[in-house]
This record gives structure tokens, sequence and C-alpha cells, in this order.
């Protein structure tokens, strides 16, 4: 399985997969893992946040978060896009089972208040780990990473 991850704060992934099952299945090339930096996206005259489209408060930027989408999609067309939020369907076992089946996932993780609402027509599942609020996507990524991994064949 390939997992693309788009964040804004990349090193928070560099040791993590580095441990027991996940790193035999990366190492045996059964999970293929990259992740996107999301401040490569800003282009010069760009913030990385901005004021929500519609009302509300900063979110990540619509710009750098598209580019980095059709980056992800380069060479994974196919690949479904999982965007992590608190207003997202709780993620439970039977979910996280349908979810191992894929080929390639985009995984985004949010940050300030969530993201620009003209990424959300991009989505395709929107994943919640829990009712309580984060201050970023990234720990449910690792939650997400972590328990696909465990049930993708040969990995365990
Ligand atoms: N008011 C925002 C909302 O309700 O979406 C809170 C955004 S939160 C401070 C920032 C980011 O953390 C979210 O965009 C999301 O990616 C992540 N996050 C926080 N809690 C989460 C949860 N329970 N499950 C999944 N992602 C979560």
């Amino acid at each position: 399985m390939k997992i693309i991850i788009i964040t804004m704060f990349p090193k928070i992934f560099k040791n993590i997969f580095n441990y027991g099952l996940i790193k035999k299945a990366i190492v045996n090339n059964i999970i293929k893992l990259i992740i996107l930096d999301l401040k490569k996206f800003v282009s010069l005259g760009e913030k990385i946040d901005n004021y929500s489209y519609g009302g509300g408060g900063m979110v990540i930027s619509c710009n750098p978060l598209y580019k980095s989408i059709l980056k992800a999609k380069e060479n994974n067309k196919k690949s479904k896009i999982i965007y992590l939020s608190p207003q997202g369907k709780k993620l439970n076992q039977n979910y996280i089972n349908n979810l191992s089946k894929f080929k390639s996932i985009i995984i985004i993780c949010g940050r300030y208040e969530g993201i620009d609402e003209r990424i959300k027509s991009k989505i395709d599942y929107e994943i919640s780990i829990g009712d309580y609020i984060l201050s970023g996507g990234e720990i449910p990524a690792i939650v997400l990473i972590d328990s696909i991994s465990r049930l993708i064949p040969r990995s365990n």
C-alpha cells in the first residue's frame, strides 16, 4: 500500500514509523510512505494560512494544499483522499478493515481551524479519531496508519 501524507510538519513522522510492524512493512516494501511538506508548495507572495473562504477562522490556504494534492495524485490517480477532522466519520475497526484494502491513500493533516472549504470537494473520506479536538491532523494520521498497517497482508 502506498500512503502519501500531506503535512505542515513532516518531521513529526521522522521516527515514529521506525519501530515494529510498520518498520518491517516499510523495509519489505509492503508499505511505501511518502511525506509531502506543505510548506514547499507555498509560492512567493502566498501564505500557508489564510482566512477561511466563506468566513470563519484561519485555515490552511487553498493554493498550497491544492498543489500538494495534485503532486500526490501525479502517479496515483486512483488514490483516495482522506482528510482527518473532528467532524469526520468516527474511525472504528470495521472502517479500518475497509481502508486497508486500498492500494493507495492520500492523508491530509489539518492545522489551525482546518482546511479551506474549496478543498473539501476533493476529499473522499473525512475521518475523526474520536470526539475531542487535537491541534493538528498528524497524530490522527499516525493512529490511522498504525491501525491500517497491521491489516495489510504480509505485514505481520
Ligand atoms: N475547529 C476545527 C474543527 O472543528 O475542525 C478544529 C481544527 S483542529 C484545531 C486542527 C486539525 O486537527 C483539524 O483540521 C484536523 O486535521 C485535526 N484534528 C483535530 N482533532 C481531530 C480528531 N478528533 N480527529 C481527526 N483529526 C483531528
